[in-house]
């Protein structure tokens, strides 16, 4: 099976509810969607966000990169050559982690196509089955119980919440859904480098003190401020997970040599792709650091993707953020992840095991 044609398309879903972060507000899911073509007439699917605010990469960016610098060395390639296509897309530029993500989803849901078999399968296998969370977006206090509150109807167990504003106000959003949720789910908070290393102790303390049970706080500083980062582990009870800090192997490395996280997000649009998130994982489980799969605003094409992984891996990716399907107001998608709110059950389709995108729109160069 040879790769002939690198192909793009703009994939719009609307979501349910605005996505809101101490970095941003979004509306609509805007992804690239690509597609790779092969002499027997099989399509591999991959995707990318845009997330000028995370990673840098923008649809422009991420379209450029693929036709200019990584589609010239792919065609002609054989999808057997799983190892030798990786390296070639991980060397073709530096970072544009999104591009060579979208590329890598593709070029996995192929190789998994050739073998007939599904991509966990061919990771190594699991447990098709695993739950993940929802986002609360940041907002008015009685906004953000009220959606605490309807998420719990709907499902769902553990709660992502988004604070990293204003902190005196943070503490209060916490301790109000803490209330009204009672038991009912695990908080997870997110303040999206919104905090100061000691905002962060000191907001941590406060919750700590007054019963909030946390199971998590993510990304409290800013992502370069990895001495931040250790300041605020060492000093709270709460688990530290590293998310905008990290991107690949090395940036793990570096952060469990220094202490600086207990856990860490993988993403496949930070690691740039499957290859490197494996690796990531693999790092994280020899140091014994458990991490989360996580997801940017996405359709269930790449988090599709993040699903195989997360399954074949789920001796040490122990939490999921899988959330962008739940998000959207539509599933765009007919394939092989069955995304059911809080439950994400994997079908045995080859590949990823998508047959149809509604709406796609093909871009044309
Ligand atoms: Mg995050």
């Amino acid at each position: 099976m040879k790769i002939t044609d690198i192909r793009f398309g703009m994939l719009r879903v609307p979501l349910k509810t605005p996505f809101k972060t101490a970095l941003r507000t979004v509306e609509v899911v805007e992804d690239v969607v690509v597609m790779i073509d092969t002499d027997d007439g099989r399509i591999g699917y991959g995707e990318a966000p845009a997330t000028a605010v995370i990673t840098g990469d923008t649809h422009g960016s991420i379209i450029d990169a693929i036709r200019h610098y990584i589609a010239p060395r792919l065609v002609g390639q054989d999808v057997s050559e799983l190892n030798r296509i990786t390296q070639l897309i991980q060397s073709s530029v530096e970072k544009n982690t999104s591009a060579k993500a979208a590329v890598e989803i593709a070029v996995y849901d192929l190789w998994g196509q050739l073998y007939g078999a599904p991509l966990y399968k061919l990771l190594g296998g699991g447990d098709p089955v695993i739950t993940t969370d929802i986002t609360i977006s940041v907002d008015y206090i009685d906004k953000m119980v009220a959606d605490s509150l309807r998420a719990v109807e709907r499902g769902f167990e553990s709660l992502k919440i988004k604070v990293g504003k204003d902190i005196g106000v943070d503490i209060e959003r916490v301790k109000a859904i803490h209330a009204a949720v009672d038991g009912r789910a695990l908080l997870r908070l997110d303040a999206n480098q919104g905090w100061t290393a000691k905002q962060a102790v000191h907001a941590l303390n406060t919750l700590e003190s007054a019963g909030v049970k946390l199971e998590l706080v993510e990304q409290p500083v800013k992502a370069r401020d990895i001495e931040g980062m250790r300041y605020v582990t060492e000093r709270v009870h709460t688990p530290v997970m590293a998310d905008e800090s990290v991107f690949g192997p090395l940036e793990v490395l570096d952060l469990i040599r220094m202490r600086a996280a207990d856990i860490i997000n993988i993403k496949l649009m930070k690691t740039g792709g499957i290859s490197n998130a494996i690796r990531t994982a693999d790092i994280a489980a020899l140091h014994g650091v458990e991490c989360m799969m996580g997801c940017m605003l996405e359709t269930s094409i790449s988090v599709s993707a993040a699903v195989h992984v997360a399954v074949a891996k789920s001796s040490v990716i122990t939490r999921v953020d899988l959330d962008g399907p739940s998000l959207c107001l539509t599933n765009p998608v007919a394939g092989g992840v069955i995304f059911n709110e809080s439950e994400i059950s994997v079908t045995d389709a080859p590949g990823l095991g998508i047959r149809e995108i509604h709406g796609l729109k093909e871009i044309h160069a």
